[in-house]
């Protein structure tokens, strides 16, 4: 029997970080929480004991049976018929032994009968899950869409939608459509209000809905007539039993087979109005796009985690020229990359993780009971700090996702390619994560602006005052000032110079981020100062050569004027 809790002591370390106690208390009300539900925990530690055997009994169900599925849900994935999606077999058993383990809302309210997980242990078990499935992992995190309702929500929506979801029932979040990717302010599907029926409905077509056939939806839709932005946008929720919602076709994709990515026909589907007319995209989306982006930063590890263990584990058995391949240079370097990308992604993840929670737990005591002292700066900084992570995260760990597979499939020769062994599919599944949830381009853009406003330097400047060893605060020091220099040099040529070059921008200084909080990781154990000094001379390569990219290569050299 397996177990991707306990095989990856990475994981568990996670809840001993000091920032672990703030976040705990605040999620459990200082543990006020015990005297309403005798299954609360009473202080922190019977709070990490809790998470700890919860994450040990969903790692064995990744490991005995989500893995296990992996390949068969592969080929068999879901069908569509009659408007309605059947999933694979495997699907099928994935979604009941999870439900059969009260393993969804997890990090519900109690009073909705979830398990008040922070955002670090909900993130956690989405890690697992990708890495032993990553189109499951999709199916299963989309119940994060009851984060949404439960934040801007009214208490009879709560109360109606929240329970079914710690019940099993699944989610779908319905955002895009045919003419609406990446731009989302130009969605056109209409909302308008049934005097008859004194409800909302909804009309039109919406694209690449990922579970589009779930219970419960989330439905970005145009409520104020003749308008044509985001302020005309409204957020509605839909239940499957209402009617009125089919799905005409699912899509044939590359990979996460096993995730039914649907189109849908809304024709007159009875909906319910989330908080505010008017609110959809610029508020309710941006907050549930973020808590997804977090989501597929949890997907990319997961799946660079599979891969890295399965290209170790191959270089360990395969011989050629009489020795095992993993003691050939080329090999264990590859590994070594392999290795110190997926570290610095899981790191930043949690990081983020941490930050997410600490914002939410601070918001939800400022609605409740108002914020004392310094309490008021502590959430300002953990909300900054998340709103400049995410986008960084989602950006490097899924491109890092992309870079890890293709290198585990390397590391496997030619039985990379072919179908009998996991790389060939993680390599498939990884390639959507740079797309959806924004694609990187868009990740860039929301980034950005830390570049330019300074708040992402400033954030390294502040992190080499707590380097002690001389030499690599130096080195730090050194990957700062280039930062700073490009930042200049592109503020000082002007828009087109800095548009042009703002994801290398973004990206030394997300490569610098990661270096510092491997910094804060290592000693642990071999693995984390391997990773951390390799990481760092990567760091250190990568940014002299974006530095240099900056200086000789301007727009007109991409025939832009
Ligand atoms: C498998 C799968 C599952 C999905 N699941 C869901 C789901 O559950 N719900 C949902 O609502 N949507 C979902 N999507 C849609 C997904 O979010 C979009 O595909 C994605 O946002 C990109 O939109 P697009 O495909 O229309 O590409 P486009 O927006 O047309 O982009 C094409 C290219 O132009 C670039 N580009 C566009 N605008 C800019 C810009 N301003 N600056 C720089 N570059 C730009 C993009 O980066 C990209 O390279 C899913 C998609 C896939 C493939």
């Amino acid at each position: 029997m397996g177990n991707f809790y306990k095989d990856n002591i990475r994981l568990k370390r996670q809840f001993t970080h000091p920032l672990m106690h703030e976040i705990v208390a605040l999620r459990e009300k200082n543990y006020t929480e015990s005297e309403q539900f005798d299954y609360a925990p009473t202080d922190f530690e019977d709070a990490v004991e809790c998470y700890d055997s919860t994450m040990a009994l969903l790692g064995e169900i990744c490991a005995d049976v989500i893995a296990t599925n992996a390949p068969y849900v592969d080929r068999q994935g879901p069908s569509c018929a009659n408007g309605r999606v059947t999933y694979a077999d495997g699907t099928q058993e994935n979604h009941r032994t999870l439900t059969e383990a009260s393993l969804y809302g997890m990090s519900l309210p109690r009073r909705f009968d979830g398990l008040n997980f922070p955002t670090v242990a909900a993130i956690m078990a989405a890690e697992m899950v990708a890495r032993a499935d990553a189109g499951f992992e999709n199916i299963w995190s989309l119940q994060d869409c009851a984060e949404t309702i439960n934040e801007f929500g009214d208490e009879e929506l709560k109360a109606e939608m929240l329970p079914r979801i710690a019940r099993g029932e699944t989610c779908s979040m319905d955002l895009t459509e045919p003419d609406a990717g990446s731009d989302l302010q130009s969605a056109m599907l209409r909302a308008w209000w049934d005097d008859e029926t004194q409800t909302w409905r909804l009309t039109g077509v919406k694209r690449f809905i990922t579970n589009g056939d779930a219970h419960i939806k989330l439905i970005l839709a145009r409520s104020e007539e003749g308008t044509t932005d985001a302020r005309g946008l409204s957020l509605f929720v839909y239940h499957k039993d209402w009617g009125g919602v089919t799905v005409r076709r699912i899509e044939r994709k590359l990979g996460i087979k096993g995730s039914p990515t649907c189109e849908l026909v809304f024709d007159n589907a009875p909906a319910k109005l989330v908080g505010s007319r008017r609110m959809g995209l610029i508020k309710y989306v941006m907050s549930l796009m973020n808590g997804a982006r977090l989501g597929i930063g949890a997907q990319a590890v997961g799946i660079s985690e599979a891969a890295l263990q399965a290209a170790h584990q191959y270089a360990l058995e395969r011989k050629q020229f009489g020795r095992p391949i993993i003691e050939l240079t080329a090999v264990a370097e590859m590994l070594s990359v392999m290795q110190a990308k997926v570290d610095a992604s899981r790191a930043l993840l949690y990081e983020t993780a941490r930050f997410v929670d600490l914002a939410k737990g601070y918001t939800e005591k400022a609605k409740n009971e108002g914020l004392e002292g310094d309490e008021r700066q502590r959430n300002k900084w953990a909300q900054r700090n998340a709103d400049m992570l995410t986008p960084i995260l989602k950006l490097l760990a899924s491109e890092y996702s992309n870079q890890v597979t293709y290198d585990a499939i390397q590391v496997f020769g030619g039985s990379g390619v072919v179908e009998d062994f996991p790389v060939a599919r993680l390599y498939r599944d990884a390639r959507v994560t740079t797309i959806y949830e924004g694609t990187s381009q868009l990740q860039v853009v929301a980034a950005v602006k830390y570049i330019s406003n300074g708040e992402l330097p400033a954030s390294i400047r502040e992190r080499i005052a707590s380097i002690s060893e001389p030499e690599l605060a130096e080195r730090f020091t050194h990957l700062a000032d280039e930062l700073e220099h490009a930042v200049n040099y592109c503020t000082e040529r002007g828009n087109d110079l800095f548009t042009l070059h703002q994801r290398r921008l973004v990206e030394m200084g997300g490569h610098i981020v990661m270096s510092q909080l491997l910094y804060a990781e290592r000693g642990v154990d071999e693995r984390a100062e391997q990773s951390f000094r390799h990481y760092l001379a990567m760091t250190e390569a990568w940014s002299a050569e974006r530095k240099r990219f900056i200086e000789i290569f301007s727009p007109e050299q991409i025939g832009l004027k």
